[in-house]
C-alpha cells in the first residue's frame, strides 16, 4: 500500500476528513476530502459530519475549524504551520492597540489568531472582505487587521477610511514589481492576476485582483490567456487541472527560492508523512478553552452569516 493509500485508509478507520487549501503540495491535495481557499474550507469546517477534522494548512485555519466544532476533534499535522500576518499581530499588542480606539468596530481578516479573532467584531477572508466592510453602516469607523495591504485595498474598493494595523504577508509582499514588468515586456497580452495582500503598486498595474478562488475562477472563465500569477504558487495545480491552455507564469520574487516562485513555507510543511502521522497518534489537537471560543466564535459566525 502506497502511503496516500495508508492515509486515505487511516482517515475512513478514524471517520476523519482531510480539509486541505490550495497552497498545499500537490500530494496532500490529492489524498484530500475537500479543497477550498479559507472561506470555503471554514464553510466546510462548519457542516461536515465527520468526527474528526484534520486541517491540511496553517495553525489559524485549524483553530478556525475549532471554533466551528468545539465537540470534535481537529487535527493540526504540523504544528510549526504557521502565517506572518498571525504571528505580526500578537494578541497584548492589539488588546494595547484597540484601547485606542474603543468605539470603533474592529474588522479581523481571519489570518489571526484566535485571541485577535476573540477581541473582534467581524472576521472576513480576502472572498468577502469588501462585501463584509460595506456590510457596515456609513460612518462606522473601522479598525482593520492584520494586513496592511489588503486594509488599503479594501479602502480603495469600499471609500471606507480604516485605522490598519501594520503587518503583511510575507509571500504576498515580496512579487518583484521590475521582474513582472519585464515579464509584461515579453508577453504584451499576458493579464496580470495578483491577491489582495500584493503590495499597493502590483495591485495597481493587475488586470484582476481577488481571492484564491476569485483568480482561479478568472483563468477557468478565460481559459485560452495568457496569465502572470501573482499569488502562491499552489494554485496553478488548480488553474493547470481546470483550464489546461492558459498559459501560466508565476510571478517572480524579490527575494526566490528554489523554484524562484511564491511559495508559502508554512503551508509547505504539511507532507503525506505528516498527515499519516497526525492520524495515528492523534496529533496535534487543537483545545481552546471555552470562555475563549465562544468570544472568537461570535465574529467567525457573523462573518458566515453574512456571505450566506
Ligand atoms: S501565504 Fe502568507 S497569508 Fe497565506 S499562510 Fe502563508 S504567510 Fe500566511
Amino acid at each position: 500500500m502506497s502511503r496516500a493509500q495508508r492515509v486515505r485508509a487511516l482517515a475512513r478507520e478514524r471517520d476523519a476528513v482531510i480539509i486541505a487549501h490550495y497552497y498545499q503540495r500537490s500530494e496532500v491535495k490529492e489524498v484530500a476530502d475537500f479543497i477550498g481557499d479559507s472561506l470555503a474550507m471554514a464553510n466546510y469546517a462548519a457542516t461536515t459530519q465527520a468526527g474528526t477534522l484534520v486541517v491540511a494548512g496553517v495553525r489559524f485555519m485549524a483553530e478556525t475549524a475549532a471554533l466551528l466544532n468545539p465537540a470534535k476533534t481537529v487535527l493540526l499535522p504540523e504544528p510549526e504551520a504557521g502565517c506572518s500576518l498571525a504571528s505580526n499581530c500578537e494578541a497584548d499588542r492589539f488588546a494595547a492597540f484597540l484601547q485606542q480606539y474603543p468605539h470603533h468596530t474592529v474588522v479581523t481578516y481571519i489570518n489571526s489568531s484566535v485571541e485577535v479573532k476573540a477581541m473582534s467584531h467581524v472576521l472576513c477572508t480576502s472572498a468577502n472582505a469588501e462585501q463584509v466592510v460595506s456590510s457596515l453602516p456609513e460612518n462606522t469607523p473601522i479598525v482593520f487587521a492584520p494586513d496592511r495591504h489588503l486594509g488599503r485595498w479594501l479602502e480603495q474598493r469600499t471609500g471606507r477610511h480604516m485605522v490598519l494595523w501594520d503587518a503583511v504577508c510575507e509571500v504576498h509582499a515580496d512579487f518583484s514589481l521590475a521582474e513582472i514588468d519585464r515579464l509584461k515586456g515579453a508577453y504584451p497580452s499576458a493579464r496580470v492576476l495578483a491577491h489582495p495582500e500584493c503590495e499597493a503598486p502590483l495591485l495597481e498595474l493587475a488586470d484582476v485582483v481577488g481571492s484564491t478562488s476569485r483568480l482561479l475562477a478568472e483563468v477557468v472563465d478565460h481559459p485560452d490567456e495568457t496569465y502572470i500569477v501573482a499569488t502562491e504558487e499552489g494554485i496553478l495545480k488548480e488553474m493547470r487541472q481546470q483550464a489546461p491552455f492558459a498559459k501560466l507564469i508565476p510571478a517572480p520574487q524579490n527575494t526566490p527560492n528554489a523554484c524562484a516562485c511564491g511559495e508559502c513555507p508554512y503551508m509547505k510543511l504539511t507532507t503525506l508523512e505528516s498527515l499519516e502521522q497526525a492520524l495515528i497518534h492523534e496529533r496535534e489537537t487543537i483545545r481552546i478553552p471555552t470562555e475563549l471560543q465562544q468570544q472568537a466564535l461570535r465574529p467567525l459566525r457573523r462573518m458566515l452569516d453574512l456571505s450566506r
